[in-house]
């Protein structure tokens, strides 16, 4: 089993139960298991004006490839990821790998680390919160000192359950 650590992110629809939904979807895969899982962090979104984001993290313990991985991310990212009424397309759900053992990868289809994660702080933080000791693989440094070096103002712990 190899331990991977996920962003969830949302800003369409229902995004507290998407994000809760697909969880609990991604726990019923065969080869998945959610071992922790962090608070929802309400964030204001980067680039153009849309509204505010709910992100989260999760670690997971799995027995598939990243490339594997990415593709079950990218189902239940279907599953969920359209609002009736919206128009078909809308996004609804955002999946993706942060983290996957301290593997660096580059691929046409998959970057591992995810690029940029160490300069967000809508990822940083929730990550914090649940692997503040996982090491960073290209810097050598832990989630809990790269979040230090953030602004993460705009990212704000969601007291709405
Ligand atoms: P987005 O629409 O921003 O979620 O981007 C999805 C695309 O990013 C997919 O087609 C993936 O092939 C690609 N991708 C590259 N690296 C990653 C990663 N670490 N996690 C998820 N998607 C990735």
């Amino acid at each position: 089993m190899k331990q991977c650590a996920i962003a969830l992110g949302s800003n369409l629809g229902d995004s507290l139960q998407t994000l809760e939904n697909a969880l609990t979807s991604l726990h019923q895969i065969r080869g998945i298991k959610v071992l922790k899982t962090s608070s929802w962090y309400q964030t204001q979104p980067v680039g153009p004006p849309q509204p505010d984001y709910l992100n989260g993290c999760a670690i997971l313990e799995v027995q598939q490839t990243p490339e594997e991985l990415l593709s079950l991310l990218q189902e239940v990212e279907l599953q969920f990821g359209r609002v009736r009424n919206e128009k078909w397309g809308a996004r609804t759900l955002d999946l993706d790998i942060i983290l996957y053992e301290d593997k660096i990868l580059n691929t046409p289809s998959l970057t591992i680390p995810h690029p940029h994660f160490t300069q967000r702080a809508f990822v940083l933080v929730p990550l914090a919160e649940i692997a503040g000791d996982w090491i960073e693989p290209h810097s050598q440094q832990t989630i809990a000192h790269l979040v230090k070096n953030v602004d993460c103002s705009g990212v704000q712990i969601n007291d709405k359950k």
